[in-house]
Formats: C-alpha cells, sequence, structure tokens
C-alpha cells in the first residue's frame, strides 16, 4: 500500500485542506513553495496520469476540478502551477496518481 493510500484510509495523519467525494487534497510533508498541496483521487487504482488516462479519464477531470475550484476559494488569482511527475526519470516517489499544486511566491522555472 502506498503512502497516500494510508493517508486516505486515517491510517497516518495528513493537513487536509480539500475534500469532497471524490477528492482529498492535503499539504505536502516537504513543501516546494509556500503553499504546496498534493491532490489525489478517492477511487483512484492507477501509478500515475497516465495509466489513469487510460483507465478513468473521469478521475483527471475531477482533479482538475478539485484543483480550480481550492485555487478559487484560496484566492490564487496571481497565479500557480500543476505539476504531476511520472516514473523515475520524472522525478515520482509516491506511485498512487496525484498532482501538486504550488503557489503562495513567485515560482521559479523548470528546473532539472
Ligand atoms: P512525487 O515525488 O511522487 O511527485 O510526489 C510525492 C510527494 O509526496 C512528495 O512531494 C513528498 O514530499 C510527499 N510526501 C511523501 N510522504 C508524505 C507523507 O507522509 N505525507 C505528506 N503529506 N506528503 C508526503
Amino acid at each position: 500500500m502506498t503512502i497516500f493510500e494510508k493517508i486516505l484510509s486515517k491510517e497516518i495523519p495528513a493537513t487536509i485542506v480539500y475534500e469532497t467525494e471524490k477528492v482529498l487534497a492535503f499539504k505536502d510533508i516537504a513543501p516546494q513553495a509556500k503553499i504546496h498541496i498534493l491532490f489525489i483521487h478517492k477511487l483512484a487504482k492507477t501509478k500515475d496520469v497516465s495509466e489513469m488516462m487510460l483507465s478513468h479519464p473521469d478521475q483527471i477531470s475531477d482533479l482538475f476540478q478539485a484543483m480550480t475550484d481550492f485555487a478559487k476559494a484560496n484566492n490564487l488569482g496571481k497565479g500557480y502551477r500543476i505539476v504531476t511527475n511520472i516514473g523515475d526519470e520524472g522525478g515520482q516517489t509516491v506511485y498512487y496518481t496525484h498532482f501538486h499544486l504550488l503557489s503562495g511566491e513567485k515560482l521559479g522555472r523548470f528546473g532539472k
């Protein structure tokens, strides 16, 4: 079981900032910006977005709906970044599909 499934089942704690029937969002334990939130789908059975696109594209839509709702509710109109890492070389460390939402300050350009 991945760490995010343990967060979903409340086996380990997380700071939850947004929740719907389908989506859970919580603060990243090692924030890379002033605001760094992770968005996961409660019904996901996939390890990354590429798998999710094949089996449940509707879940990607649910996640983007949640992220845009969150951005609006938290007045992130000055800007934010949505990132998803795929595979080892893409920087992925947790193999349960998720998106990062980064905001709260002027972000740098992409790095290696
Ligand atoms: P990835 O590296 O797979 O794109 O993203 C995984 C993210 O999960 C990382 O940014 C990492 O800091 C975060 N993370 C890892 N373990 C935990 C945890 O136990 N709790 C929370 N809230 N975030 C975690």
